[in-house]
């Protein structure tokens, strides 16, 4: 286990479905640190505002909310949780209101500020692997270990489409494909932030690659530096 002295960051960016999620936890298990999905955080408060009613796409009615509302960030065992006004979001996170809206609240500079902020102060719980989608651009330009995950838009939407199935017991390739190329558009071209490879990233192609390559890779990568 890592303490604060020498504690590190290992920043893993990637469009949607590259396996960023589940080699990052894999990779934080590995290495016995924190695993920190920053994509949650961007799904929590879209989640608040599709409960509440607020129109995503109204920048100033998110602000609003947003300044109202109550985070608790804790940690238990080794992943970054969080509540919202009392209430423990996770399961929701991945439901289809969410998954639609929730490059566009991302776009929102105010929304990115208030979350790029909270993500620095996870920091302080001491080393970790945070997954995004500017974690090596913005949030930790300085991170020790960066890598930038990617997959063909084919293989991105076969995976995708495999989780809906287990997930919601349903799901269309072609629809998967086109959300993806939706949301990764948004992503790619917002103004604040967009999804890019951070300087310094290693780059790692995921198509034919298993979860576990993918991970051992960066596990030996890290702790052979
Ligand atoms: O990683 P995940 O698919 O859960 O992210 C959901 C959305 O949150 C992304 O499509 C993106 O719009 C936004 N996001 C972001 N910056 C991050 C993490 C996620 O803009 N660091």
């Amino acid at each position: 286990m890592s303490n604060k002295v020498d504690a590190f960051v290992v920043a893993v960016d990637g469009p949607s479905a590259s396996g960023k999620s589940t080699v990052s936890r894999e990779a934080a298990k590995a290495l016995q640190v924190m695993y920190v999905d920053s994509g949650a955080m961007y799904r929590g408060l879209t989640w608040k505002a599709v409960r509440e009613g607020v129109d995503v796409k109204n920048a100033q009615a998110v602000i609003d909310m947003m300044g109202g509302v109550n985070w608790e960030i804790f940690v238990e065992d080794l992943i970054l949780r969080f509540t919202i006004d009392g209430d423990d979001p996770t399961d929701h996170l991945r439901s289809e209101p969410v998954r639609e809206r929730v490059a566009d609240i991302a776009v929102i500079p105010e929304v990115r500020q208030f979350m790029v902020d909270r993500l620095r102060e996870t920091a302080t719980f001491g080393s970790l692997v945070m997954e995004g989608r500017d974690i090596g651009s913005v949030v930790f330009p300085d991170a020790a270990f960066k890598y930038y995950l990617d997959a063909d838009p084919e293989e991105r939407a076969r995976r995708r489409h495999l989780e809906l199935l287990e997930t919601e017991g349903k799901g269309n390739v072609d629809e998967v494909l086109n959300s993806l190329a939706r949301r990764d558009k948004i992503d790619s071209t917002r103004a604040t932030a967009p999804l890019q490879i951070p300087l310094g990233a290693v780059v790692i192609n995921t198509t034919a690659m298993s979860i576990e390559d993918v991970v051992q890779r960066i596990v030996a990568d890290v702790n052979g530096r």
